[in-house]
């Protein structure tokens, strides 16, 4: 018996999680606000998929705008170090969890359950 088996193997979030965190950043980009449903690791996914139980987690997704050359992502991936500084990157040994995203000057930690931390309640608007 012949099995064939796609080589496109997923290695990224599901459906769920893809929902909770669009749903979290109201399908807009963290980073300058425009609609925007791409999805952005901030710890980076390893070579070949990763075990790593957090590269999937809530708190290591973030909604930015653009491709990796173009947008908010391109951005992040040009300025690596400025990115990291304001915790758009992750670093691979670092807990996405306890790195807090510099969102519009206020530093907001992104939980796993798909919430933010401070809550954004108080987030002025306008802009
Ligand atoms: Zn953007």
């Amino acid at each position: 018996m012949i099995r064939r088996r796609s080589r496109a193997r997923s290695t990224g979030p599901d459906v769920d999680t893809r929902e909770l965190v669009r749903w979290r950043d109201r399908d807009r980009c963290r980073m300058c606000g425009v609609h925007t449903w791409q999805i952005h690791h901030r710890k980076p996914r390893g070579m070949g998929g990763t075990r790593d139980p957090l590269i999937n987690d809530p708190s290591n997704l973030v909604l930015l705008c653009g491709s990796g050359t173009t947008g908010c992502h391109g951005w992040v991936e040009m300025h690596r170090t400025a990115a990291r500084e304001q915790g758009w990157l992750v670093s691979q040994h670092a807990d996405p969890r306890y790195q807090p995203i510099d969102h519009e000057g206020q530093l907001l930690f992104l939980t796993s359950d798909g919430k933010t931390s401070p809550e954004t309640t108080t987030t002025r608007k306008g802009a």
